[in-house]
């Protein structure tokens, strides 16, 4: 490699100046209107190992994306800048340790559940939500490995690197030669000792990366294991580290006082609460599919006082205490299999009727709003509706309707 990589031994470097060695245009995919900028030393680490790369600038050019090709790290920039210029590299630091928070947090999770059962990390990516102004909301750590860990062990383990946190102990890498890394224990997902890049958590574990790393445990600020689950033989766990773990607990804490107020209890108690109120519902909704019941019984006994009368296009219910609800009840459940006009007329007063009239869709020779209009003729009906219900009220007596409907 003809690049000093800044970032595998000092990740806190945030500007540097660097002499640009090669500066051609690109032929890859989709970078057709770059060029890939070689410097003789550079703080952009490349996307790889599950992360994406650094952002930042070369002076005022922002950096379009830098990948590590054939050993090389090349830097995609819009500019051409001639090869012998000296630039002054910036990277976005902020989202630089945000990415170390959870990726050493990570180290720090696998090396504890490695030194426990053994499993190795067969899988890792940070994954990133970012706002419409393309700043970072939340980034988490997505790891798999290969072995069972049960809830209450995973628990210990958070446990255990909260307190290396506490710790304070350092974050350090080693670039050993070939064979000094075979005196090594270390975890590993490659069996490569060329170019090996060690990162040591003092005590806790010792892991090949290529990524930026943290100088001191305390930096990771917390951890939690926000997710976990069996995956391929083995678990996938979701992490949230430093600043982003922090943001987490004070959303999560919102959201909980929120629920204590819904649910009127103390804190740590809405589990509890919740679970009362859910045999609260329960209850309640026992209750109302027995009074649906009820009302259901009365409805038919209602029914039965009813007067119905046959006509060759309707038949008309006299059912004078019933309600609307009902009323259209009574449409509703008939509708569908008459091939009749079903008028209810209801809540009798005197010499008043209300009614609700309606028909099955298919019954396309008998026009509901026609017979509105003659209601409204013999029966001094007021109302209307759509073809398919009609409602209103008519004043009339019970044989003066029944006349009329026969005469249909
Ligand atoms: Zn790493």
């Amino acid at each position: 490699m003809k690049t000093l990589k800044i970032f595998d031994t000092d990740a806190f470097v945030d500007t540097n100046e660097a002499t640009i060695l090669t500066c051609e245009k690109s032929n890859k995919e989709g970078y057709e209107d770059c060029y890939e900028v070689i410097t003789d030393s550079t703080i952009f680490a490349p996307e790889g190992g599950g992360q994406k790369c650094d952002e930042g600038f070369f002076e005022d050019a922002p950096v379009k994306d830098v990948q590590e090709i054939n050993g090389e790290i090349v830097h995609f920039l819009e500019n051409e800048i001639k090869a012998g210029t000296k630039v002054l590299q910036k990277i976005d630091m902020n989202l630089r340790f945000r990415r170390m928070q959870n990726h050493n947090a990570e180290h720090l999770i696998c090396g504890l559940i490695h030194k426990k059962f053994g499993y190795d990390n067969v899988g890792f990516h940070l994954s990133e939500i970012r706002y419409d102004d393309g700043s970072i909301a939340s980034i988490e750590a997505i790891m798999d490995v290969d072995g069972l860990v049960s809830a209450e062990d995973l628990k210990e383990i958070e446990m255990k690197a909260n307190v290396a946190i506490s710790e304070n102990v350092p974050i350090y890498a080693i670039l050993p030669s070939s064979e000094e890394a075979e005196k090594i224990s270390y975890r590993s997902k490659l069996d490569i000792n060329e170019n090996l890049r060690l990162v040591i958590i003092d005590g806790y574990d010792v892991c090949a990366c290529c990524a930026p790393c943290l100088d001191s445990s305390a930096q990771i600020q917390l951890v939690k294991i926000v997710d976990f689950f069996p995956h391929r033989g083995g678990m996938r766990l979701t992490l949230k580290a430093g600043i982003d773990a922090v943001k987490d607990y004070i959303a999560l804490h919102d959201d909980n006082k929120n629920t204590m107020k819904i649910l009127s209890c103390e804190r740590g108690r809405c589990a509890e609460a919740a679970e009362r109120m859910n045999v609260k519902l329960t209850e309640a909704h026992e209750e109302k599919v027995s009074l649906k019941r009820q009302i259901t019984v009365m409805l038919e006994k209602e029914l039965k006082n009813t007067i119905r009368m046959q006509g060759s296009k309707y038949i008309v219910y006299f059912a004078d205490s019933i309600d609307e609800i009902q009323a259209r009840a009574l449409i509703n459940e008939n509708v569908a299999e008459a091939e009749k006009v079903i008028v209810v007329m209801f809540d009798k007063n005197d010499d008043t009727y209300r009614f609700v009239a309606g028909k099955n869709e298919n019954l396309t020779d008998i026009s509901l709003r026609e017979l509105a209009n003659k209601m409204k003729i013999n029966l001094n009906a007021r109302g209307g509706g759509s073809e398919q219900m009609i409602q209103g009220s008519v004043t009339s007596d019970s044989e003066t309707i029944k006349k009329f409907f026969d005469s249909l």
